[in-house]
Parts: structure tokens; C-alpha cells; sequence
């Protein structure tokens, strides 16, 4: 049995999006795209670097806020993301607009084909599955498309409902309430650094680092997600 899996964890918990689900396509492809529609060609890649940085920018604002979020913070998060990668492009709010509710439908993501069998093998040991994300209410329309998640559902925390989003300890206080055991008794699965496996080991959960990159990390790490149960 894999280390992070000791006898005294009861439940695991995914992070969401980069852990158990993926953009497909990718979104700076899917930014491009709609560019595009507007008149607009810009290409992936420079599309990517400009994603990064809006994206870095708003993580700095919500660690300045004290990590405080709300559905109105999320779609405020995501309209100044759109408009800054997408700067230039006309009809940015239209733009906005799109993406927002092309994330919020099932054919945008895929789910690691790997899923359903981890979370079936960890079922068989007795272990309660759940899922704590920072995305918003969009993920519930998103999980209705994917049944082989279905088991996460009752156990789903989404941080825009909360008030906090990880890495707040307020927001993995919330996940061990709903977990129904003692945070030492959680693994959380996450491909974040910060977010997912500082924050849950700050809160005193158990946490293990997907991370197929190689980098050198003096964490727990899988490559993959089958290794979680292999
Ligand atoms: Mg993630």
C-alpha cells in the first residue's frame, strides 16, 4: 500500500480542475478560438503566456483579500482574465461571456479515464471520496455530464460557496466537515503546490502532489493518478 494511504486515512478528497478534470481543448486553444470568431487571430502560445500572467495576477489579489472568494469574486476573477488575455480583441465582453458559459458545460472537459477505477478501488477499502475545488457553481453543471464522478458529489466542496478558497485553512475546515473525520484522516489529492498540498497540510490533512513533471519536490508526489491505489 502506498505510503500516503495509511491505515488511519478514512476519506480522500480530489482537487477538480489539472487533478480529475481537464479543459478539452486546452483553453488557450479555446481562447484563440473565439478570438478568432471576433476577428481577432492570435496564436496558442501567446495566448498561454497571457493566460498565465492574468491568472498569477488574480491569484496575488486573492491572497491580498485573505483568500476570500464568492460566485461575484469568481466571475469578476474570470471577466478581468478573458479581458486582459484577450486584450485588443473587440468585444471582449462577448468574449467573456462565451467562455464563461463554455466552461460551465460537460463537452469542455474530459475526465482522466483513470478515475473511475481509483475511486471504485478506494470505495472497496471503506474510504469516503470526495472533491474540494476553487472553481464555482459552474463545476455542478459540468458533473452532470460525468457519471463516472458521481461518487464525489455528496462530498463536493466548491470554495465559492464557502467564502474561502484554497489554500485557507477556513476552506479545508470545510472539507474535513464534510468528510465527518478528523483532518489528520484526509488525504487531499491535488496538482498544486500551494493551493492544494500546502494549504491542505497546513489545515493538518495528509496531502499528496500530482505532479508527472519531475521536478524535484520534498513532498509526496504521484506521476499519475492511478498510482493513488496502485
Ligand atoms: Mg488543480
Amino acid at each position: 500500500m502506498p505510503i500516503w494511504l495509511h491505515p488511519e486515512i478514512r476519506a480522500v478528497f480530489f482537487d477538480a480542475v489539472g487533478t480529475l478534470l481537464f479543459p478539452n481543448p486546452s483553453a488557450p486553444t479555446i481562447y484563440a478560438e473565439v478570438a478568432r470568431r471576433a476577428g481577432v487571430e492570435l496564436s496558442s502560445a501567446d495566448v498561454r503566456t497571457r493566460f498565465v500572467e492574468a491568472f498569477r495576477k488574480q491569484e496575488a489579489f486573492d491572497r491580498a483579500a485573505g483568500w476570500v472568494t464568492s460566485e461575484a469574486r469568481e466571475h469578476d476573477r474570470w471577466r478581468v482574465i478573458v479581458s486582459e488575455t484577450l486584450a485588443g480583441v473587440p468585444d471582449v465582453d462577448g468574449c467573456f461571456l462565451a467562455l464563461y458559459e463554455h466552461f460551465s458545460k460537460p463537452t469542455a472537459w474530459k475526465v482522466d479515464p483513470c478515475a473511475t477505477e481509483v475511486i471504485q478501488r478506494l470505495a472497496e477499502r471503506g474510504i469516503r471520496v470526495g472533491m474540494g475545488s476553487n472553481y464555482d457553481a459552474r463545476l455542478w453543471s459540468v458533473l452532470d455530464g460525468f457519471p463516472q464522478l458521481a461518487p464525489l458529489r455528496e462530498r463536493t466542496v466548491v470554495s465559492a460557496t464557502v467564502g474561502f478558497r484554497k489554500p485557507a485553512t477556513e476552506f479545508f475546515r470545510e472539507v474535513t466537515r464534510v468528510a465527518e473525520c478528523a483532518p489528520n484522516q484526509i488525504l487531499f489529492v491535488g496538482d498544486d503546490l500551494d493551493n492544494d498540498y500546502h494549504g491542505a497540510t497546513a489545515a493538518g490533512l495528509t496531502a499528496v502532489l500530482l505532479d508527472a513533471s519531475n521536478r524535484p519536490h520534498s513532498v509526496n508526489r504521484l506521476n499519475n493518478l492511478r498510482e493513488l491505489t496502485d
